[in-house]
């Protein structure tokens, strides 16, 4: 039986400390409860001077490229911390629980709109610091701490400045620039971080994990340039692959002007649509749920203060409805984006004679031909234009503009 961490690929260093740090929590919690031991192998370390609590805090940040396995981590240590072993077992109640989300002492927070709010926040930070009922760890997991807003993320600053004896903060972010994560925050949390995994540990465990045949997964796991969850995407989804292949036919397509803009029109449609379908259920059975919730209407007392009750959660709904869409479009755009860039990647590389293994294998002749037209300085003015366009989109510029910007910089040159 593997255990918590066995899925976090290609994050050794990552694994060690995380496992140090769950040992040395379970060693506090002996410590507290020195007559759960029996031997009283805590008390002697606790007479030696040894301080039980090394290598373990209560606040943690997770860094690292999307799909690195942040949250993966995140969920894996949490389980290890709830293992009633104190090693992230993979077999006991709490490794199990946690691991399948229904552990009552972890809580994770998965923003779906563009921001995590100060109410959403303050909800949690309240219920973090109660009693842990399984006696081992309050945990609070943070998916995308980079999306909480300025007061959301006050709200989180002051739980971690004045912790709970037993509250465990998982932040994930992209990186500890002062733009993910306030220095404040920073300041007061350890920080792990992980490595894009390479392309071979990421096939290796979509081999064993997903059961794909090698040949496939070797594919994926380069075509998602480390991105694990985009790499087995990749390996079963024929949808995902064909939305793979439109973009990296784009760089053919650009013959002129009006292609580069029809070009720049399909990819922002495409991503649309993609966010549309991948939104739709969800949004369908909250609708339902939350009519059903509402009841179908009343009379008598009380039925107007319920009714008015009852279109203000409509409308907080349809926000927080539309704000998904936003994050998933842009998100699907993204996706588009970055196998764009390692299109245009595998240009400069093939124009360099670099010896390293193409992203894209699939369209590797497609990319030679363009090293050969557009020699180094051109397929490098390319890919600056992908990753430009990234940038302007997360800056907030309109990705339609940013789109046609990169499309005929793209076709120019
Ligand atoms: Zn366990």
């Amino acid at each position: 039986m593997p255990d918590v961490f066995a899925d976090l690929v290609g994050q050794d260093e990552a694994v060690a400390t995380l496992r140090h740090a769950a040992a040395a929590a379970a060693a506090v919690l002996r410590a507290a409860h020195p007559i759960a031991v029996g031997s009283g192998q805590a008390g002697v370390e606790g007479q030696s001077g040894v301080d039980p609590g090394a290598g373990m805090t209560h606040a943690w940040i997770f860094t690292g490229p999307p799909g690195s396995g942040r949250s993966v981590a995140a969920r894996a240590f949490a389980a290890a911390l709830q293992c009633a072993y104190g090693t992230g077992c993979g077999e006991c109640p709490g490794c199990h629980t946690t691991m399948t989300g229904t552990h009552a002492d972890v809580r994770l927070v998965v923003p779906e709109g563009l921001s995590i709010g100060v109410g959403e926040m303050r909800a949690l930070v309240l219920r973090a610091a109660s009693t842990p009922s399984g006696g081992r760890w309050q945990i609070v997991i943070i998916e995308d701490a980079d999306r909480l807003t300025e007061a959301a993320g006050n709200a989180l600053l002051k739980a971690i400045e004045e912790p709970p004896p037993r509250t465990v903060f998982l932040l994930c972010a992209p990186s500890t620039h002062p733009d993910d994560v306030s220095v404040t925050i920073r300041s007061r949390c350890r920080v792990v971080p992980l490595r894009q995994p390479p392309a071979a540990a990421v096939a290796e465990v979509l081999v064993r994990r997903d059961g794909i045949a090698p040949d496939v997964a070797q594919w994926a796991a380069a075509a998602a340039q480390g991105h694990v969850g985009r790499a087995r995407r990749l390996a079963r989804d024929p949808e995902a692959r064909q939305r793979r292949d439109a973009v990296l036919a784009v760089p053919r397509r650009l013959t002129g002007v009006g292609a580069a803009l029809d070009a720049a029109s399909a990819l922002i449609e495409a991503a649309e649509a993609e966010a549309e379908a991948s939104v739709a259920e969800a949004d369908a059975a909250e609708r339902a749920a939350l009519q059903t919730a509402l009841g179908a209407g009343g009379t008598g007392r009380g039925a107007a203060g319920a009714m008015r009750g009852a279109a203000g959660q409509l409308k907080d709904l349809e926000k927080r409805q539309k704000s998904r869409a936003t994050r998933a479009q842009r998100d699907a755009l993204d996706r588009a984006l970055v196998d764009l860039a390692g299109f245009y990647r595998d240009a400069l590389t093939m124009a360099l004679r670099a010896p390293v293994a193409p992203v894209h294998t699939d369209t590797a002749a497609m990319a030679e031909a363009g090293a050969q037209k557009w020699d180094a300085e051109g397929a490098l003015r390319r890919l600056e234009a992908v990753l430009e366009c990234r940038a302007a989109i997360e800056a907030n510029v309109k990705p339609r503009i940013a789109v046609e910007a990169m499309m005929l910089t793209l076709w120019k040159g």
